[in-house]
């Protein structure tokens, strides 16, 4: 299903996560890593987040699953209110693929331990032999044999090592993925195949993603929807082909003047912004627009008065001053 009706399978209200820290012996201040995002993912859809590094799309992938736990705000898994649930239950549904493949991945288990683990604590396998089929079908699915579950994470490619993270994550059957970065740290060659497997995969098990990038180029191939977010605020929030076309929030434009084009005529006569200003401290976040000392468009307004996220156009939400009605 990829209309947006009924219940939605993951459904955020103002989450925020905000991280302490202690500058020397000086006072408590706090990180404001994710700022009220409101967000909704349905079922089967695949919602791309974007953004620079730093502006919180990882933190607010991770709190989704109660990895972090929220500063304050909800998190809905279909209707049901888990933010302050026991989330063993949940743990089976919502899943993760993390960034980096190797790290992930912990180099004293064999494959099939690491695959059999999650199998284990949720008591999916009947006998020892189901437990075995259940190893060499998820190894199977990620594009591995099975005798892979004998070897060490070391004996493996970087893609090869991702493709384990991933059968890791389906072991529980989850109808939810966080996809953390799950292709950055691997070659270019590679990183489509994994793509294309993670959207077969939809295809068959209708899951859905949360699909985390700092490339919009990477995103825009997989998502049906994208957000954007700035230092910890969803900027905007639309369809892909439409945020590709049209994209509304100044931010948003800058990030998609940085995509490269393969034609270096379409490059030199593309407009191109460059931003002047100052990059906010994420400890003191400027009042008013989190955007605004770099903005190119910013008014006095917008140095006062923080813009929620409202639609512009039917289907495209966008957080600024110039689309205020
Ligand atoms: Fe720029 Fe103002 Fe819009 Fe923020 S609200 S993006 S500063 S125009």
């Amino acid at each position: 299903m990829t209309e947006n009706q009924g219940t939605p399978l993951i459904q955020i209200k103002n989450l925020k996560k905000y991280f302490p820290v202690r500058e020397g012996w000086g006072k408590l201040k706090y990180i404001h890593a994710v700022e009220s995002v409101p967000l909704s993912i349905w079922p089967g859809e695949t919602l791309g987040l974007v953004g620079e590094s730093g502006c919180g799309k990882t933190t607010l992938g991770r709190t989704i699953l109660r990895l972090y736990e929220p500063s304050s705000g909800n998190i809905l898994f279909k209707g049901e209110d888990i933010t302050r649930a026991a989330m063993l239950p949940y743990r089976r549904k919502m899943q993760i693929i993390f960034q980096d493949p190797s790290s992930s991945l912990n180099p004293r288990m064999t494959v099939g331990e690491i695959i059999g683990e999650p199998i284990d604590i949720h008591g999916l396998a009947k006998t020892r032999e189901d437990r075995k089929e259940r190893i060499a079908a998820l190894l199977a699915k990620v594009g591995l044999n099975s005798e892979h579950a004998n070897r060490y994470p070391h004996e493996f490619s970087g893609g090869q090592q991702q493709r384990i993270g991933i059968a890791r994550a389906l072991a529980v059957e989850p109808e939810f993925i966080v996809c953390d970065e799950p292709v950055s740290a691997l070659d270019v060659s590679i990183q489509s195949q994994i793509v294309n497997m993670l959207e077969d995969m939809q295809a068959d098990l209708g899951l859905s993603y949360l699909f985390i990038s700092h490339d919009i180029s990477v995103v825009r191939h997989i998502s049906r929807r994208i957000g954007v977010m700035y230092l910890g605020y969803l900027v905007e929030l639309s369809e892909s082909s439409e945020l590709y076309k049209k994209p509304l929030h100044p931010y948003t434009r800058t990030l998609l003047q940085a995509v490269p084009i393969p034609d270096p005529q379409k490059t030199r006569s593309r407009e191109r912004s460059v931003l002047e200003g100052e990059i906010p401290n994420p400890l003191e976040s400027p009042p008013g627009c989190v955007f605004h000392t770099l903005c190119p468009k910013a008014t006095g307004r917008c140095a006062e008065l923080v813009p929620e996220l409202r639609e512009a156009e039917p289907g495209h939400q966008v957080a600024c001053h110039l689309y205020a009605t």
